[in-house]
């Protein structure tokens, strides 16, 4: 798995960062796709300058309205159509956002020729396919805004064959439900536990990706002890007043954040067109000052998760 930052900005696009839009590229050895968390404008245009092609698109969530998270969103629905990629994809977003998709594609003319579904969430679980388990916590914002926090389960360990095959029990399509750890009971009427034969299980990734917020009360639920998290820094600490008044957090309280929810990894983005190179590495510097491991995403940034 890895996080590939397709725009890093807030509000305005600059020279070197375009607006935020993030690419968790699953790797499954049993499926391919990919999800996006906001679409920004020009979206569509940084896909094109990675390897990765939109057709794998499986899911997009969508933290909230602002357009500097959205308004990519029908550009990339409509070249995904025109190129040939019948695959589904599902929007995930604060209410509205299917009134917006909807009435960008009525209104240009547009439609899409894979299956699309556009899906209004509130605070709480999103979904879990028995893989990950996504949850949405509602932020602190002046529209309605949520992070997500991805939870991908523990991957059963290996089944040990050689003990099952000393205690008298065959290879056989028996083999697939103990491996998924479940009970089954053999031709000779004994009943086999699957946990009882497996190793080790190994421990799934965890991962929250912020939305817009001021420092708030589920922040700190909604990253505890993830492996990653992904939060904006919109303004340096000397700027938090303002930034917060704004539905924003400085460098120092996401510091603060990672710090207190014990997180891995800290990755900030969403950083003022105010920032140049050298104002960045300051807001990145002011960051590890509390919580050493943290990483400032540029574009194309990307991140290796497992
Ligand atoms: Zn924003
Ligand atoms: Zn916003």
């Amino acid at each position: 798995m890895e996080l590939i930052f397709l725009g890093t900005s807030a509000g305005v696009p600059t020279r070197h960062r375009n607006m935020t839009s993030i690419l968790l590229n699953l790797q499954q050895p049993t499926l391919s796709q990919m999800w996006l968390f906001d679409c920004g404008e020009g979206t569509q245009h940084q896909f094109l300058k990675t390897s990765h092609h939109p057709g794998k698109l499986d899911k997009i969530f969508i933290t909230h309205l602002h357009g500097d998270h959205l308004f990519g969103l029908p550009g990339l629905l409509c070249s995904r159509s025109m190129q040939g990629n019948p695959s589904p994809l599902t929007i995930f977003g604060p209410k509205g956002i299917k009134e917006f998709v909807e009435m960008a594609l009525r209104l240009s003319g547009s439609w899409t020729d894979y299956p699309l579904t556009v899906k209004e969430i509130s605070a709480g679980e999103v979904f879990d396919d028995g893989l990950f388990k996504v949850t949405a916590y509602p932020l602190n914002h002046p529209v309605e805004c949520f992070g997500y926090r991805i939870e991908q389960h523990d991957k059963p360990g290996p089944l040990d064959a050689q003990r099952l095959l000393a205690d008298g029990i065959k290879a056989g399509p028996l083999f697939q439900q103990l491996k998924k750890g479940q009970t089954v009971e053999m031709p000779d009427g004994r009943r086999v536990n699957g946990q009882d034969y497996l190793g080790p299980s190994t421990p799934g990734v965890k991962l929250a990706i912020f939305g817009d917020t001021a420092p708030c009360p589920a922040a700190l639920a909604m990253a505890k002890e993830v492996d990653v998290m992904v939060h904006e820094t919109t303004l340096e600490h000397e700027m938090a007043e303002k930034a917060n008044s704004r539905g924003h957090s400085s460098s120092i309280q996401t510091a603060e954040l990672a710090r207190d929810a014990n997180v891995g990894k800290l990755i900030i983005t969403h950083v003022s067109s105010r920032y140049d190179w050298e104002g960045c590495q300051r807001l990145l510097a002011e960051c590890r000052s509390v919580f050493e491991p943290c990483e400032l995403a540029e574009d194309f940034s990307v991140f290796p998760l497992a």
